[in-house]
């Protein structure tokens, strides 16, 4: 009999798969790092796990104690199989932008779930960040994870995703696309491919409203870049550790409009059900349309799953209230 130990067992070796609609227009093999195939339906399982397991081996994470997280929904999730697996209690941080399904997802898998507003500076005692710090220090037991600054974020990537997607393309990328947030996936698996061949370049899809771009090519870390956006899971008004400036070859930014519409041609066209950064990744491609050539093999990665956002992407009122709609 072929079967896995439990779920967690059955996180990462998802399949490569060829765009060939969206991408048309480039001249390049397109090919997407499909992450929803994990059972979490995101590539956050495989740092969750990661984090979980590097805690457990160097003793900050006792049996039955309580794992505290200020997460967007995806490392929730991720942390929500590890927990139920392992016998953790799990508290989830929120900001309110995030979607009532994310939120509801977590609920359902065990986790309590405390909402914050979103806009508010990351320092300022009610945003996301602060509040997970605190309910830590408040809660006997417990142990903030951290998935910003935490280095086994960019580990989980550079040990699993960057070997996968080498192996896959048999050597062959030239180029890695992806959305960045804590910046874990970017960095682990740039700095593995840049590793097996340093010609490899490294392009980071960014939003508007977000300070990344910026810092890539001034050093500047500049308040005005911030405001409030829409796009889920990608761009930041924080420096997260896990961003390894130095393997990213450059930034571009993606409108969330844009964002969206890309997300719902995935679907119509490509039959990719997925989350908002995968639209954003691929408008992010086409933008970077003159850094690519007849013999590259682009690989773009997908981290997240459509029915996290039937509410909102998926949603004509949702778009057209947002003027997303022609
Ligand atoms: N897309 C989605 C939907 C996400 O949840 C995240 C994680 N915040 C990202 C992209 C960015 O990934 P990373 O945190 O590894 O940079």
């Amino acid at each position: 009999m072929k079967y896995a130990e439990n779920i967690l067992e059955t996180i990462g070796q998802t399949p490569l798969v060829k765009l060939n609609k969206l991408t048309a227009e480039l001249p390049c093999l397109v090919l997407a790092k499909y992450e929803t195939f994990n059972p979490g339906n995101s590539v956050k399982d495989r740092m969750a796990l990661q984090i979980v397991e590097d805690a457990e081996a160097s003793g900050i994470l006792k049996p039955s104690y309580t794992i505290i997280e200020g997460t967007s929904g995806n490392t929730g999730m991720g942390l929500a199989l590890a927990a139920a697996v392992k016998g953790y209690k799990l508290i989830c941080v929120l900001s309110d932008k995030q979607s009532k399904e994310k939120m509801d997802v977590l609920r359902a898998m065990g986790s309590e779930v405390h909402v914050c507003p979103t806009d508010v500076a990351p320092e300022d005692p009610r945003s996301y960040y602060s509040t997970a710090k605190r309910l830590a220090t408040e809660i006997p037991n417990s142990w903030y994870v951290n998935q910003y600054d935490n280095p086994s974020n960019c580990r989980a990537h550079f040990m699993s995703t960057g070997p996968e997607i080498w192996e896959q393309t048999e050597g062959k990328v030239t180029h890695f696309v992806v959305g960045v947030g804590t910046g874990g996936t970017i960095s682990g698996v740039g700095s593995y491919l840049k590793m097996k061949n340093p010609n490899v370049k490294v392009w980071g899809i960014d939003t508007y409203g977000s300070v990344f771009k910026k810092y890539h090519e001034t050093g500047i870390f500049d308040k005005n870049e911030i405001y409030p956006y829409v796009t889920e899971g990608i761009g930041e008004d924080i420096l997260p550790k896990n961003v390894r400036f130095e393997i990213i070859d450059g930034f571009t930014k993606v409108t969330d409009k844009d964002a969206a519409v890309y997300t719902r041609r995935l679907a119509r066209e490509e039959g990719m059900f997925l989350g908002n950064s995968a639209g954003a990744a691929v408008k992010g491609l086409l933008q970077l349309k003159e850094h690519f050539t007849k013999d590259d093999v682009v690989v773009v990665l997908f981290h997240d799953h459509g029915s996290r956002y039937v509410g909102k992407i998926f949603n004509d009122d949702w778009m057209r209230e947002k003027g997303f709609l022609d």
